[in-house]
């Protein structure tokens, strides 16, 4: 059975003191993890150590927001997966729009970096969305099944462990959400391609999130869809409050 999953992606935004303070006030909130449920915050490399500890007795889990594609060596700034797995660090984000966008990540890089992921024993939540060019002229699904490609190269084992978030860029941070029928329309057909490289159990077992200006008002209708397993939060991951009412929209 997938797992549902509610992942906050704070990107480059609290120091360790406001990242601290938003754990806390997510600890004092009533929320309810069960075994068929999973809630990951991706913060800032810096903050990882410091929360993994004060994250100790919950069960939400924390993930890294990006690797090195190499294990280690001479690329000064740069984390790698191995270096991630020693933090206990349980996801990695890979492919987000904005790294694909400013870092000029391609399909080439993204591959080792899940490559490197899958042996440091990470799980990788593999992103993809279109433009919205892509959209208005028809070719999102064709740009979909391009992006969602990188997974047909690997095995079976390592896409059991992977799970894939569904973003298209003209909803991330923009508050212009994808109706629930696009996301399920989108998530369905990645179900299907999943289906066709790897099978109906594997493709069943794989968590779909969506991800883009995903907030309380609009969760428990995007969720209530029968192919998306949850969300990937922006935004709206970066208050207690809206994050903690957004996790109770699982069920
Ligand atoms: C994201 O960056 O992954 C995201 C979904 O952002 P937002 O919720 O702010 O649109």
């Amino acid at each position: 059975m997938r797992k549902k999953i509610v992942a906050g992606n704070w990107k480059m935004n609290l120091d360790i003191h406001q990242g601290e303070t938003l754990v806390q006030d997510l600890l004092k909130k009533d929320i309810v993890i069960n075994d068929a449920i999973e809630v990951i915050l991706f913060p800032s490399f810096i903050h990882l150590s410091t929360l993994i500890d004060l994250l100790q007795e919950s069960e939400i889990k924390i993930g890294a927001q990006n690797n090195h594609p190499m294990e280690s060596g001479a690329f000064t700034g740069e984390v790698s997966a191995t270096m991630l797995a020693s933090l206990n660090v349980n996801f990695c984000l890979v492919g987000h729009s904005e790294r694909r966008t400013y870092n000029h990540e391609n399909h080439e890089v993204l591959s080792k970096k899940l490559d490197a992921l899958y042996h440091a024993g990470i799980r990788p939540i593999y992103c993809l969305g279109e433009h919205l060019e892509h959209r208005e002229n028809g070719s999102h699904f064709e740009l979909i099944k391009q992006q969602l490609s990188v997974l047909f190269e690997k095995s079976n084992a390592q896409v059991e462990n992977t799970v894939v978030a569904y973003e298209p860029v003209w909803a991330i941070g923009t508050g212009k959400t994808a109706s629930s029928a696009q996301a399920q329309e989108m998530h369905a057909y990645i179900r299907s391609l999943l289906q066709d490289k790897f099978g109906n159990e594997i493709a069943q077992n794989t968590s779909l999130l969506y991800g883009g200006s995903c907030n309380p008002k609009n969760a428990k209708e995007l969720f209530s869809q029968k192919d998306v397993d949850g969300g990937l939060i922006g935004g709206a991951s970066l208050n207690a409050e809206d994050f903690a009412y957004i996790i109770s929209a699982i069920d």
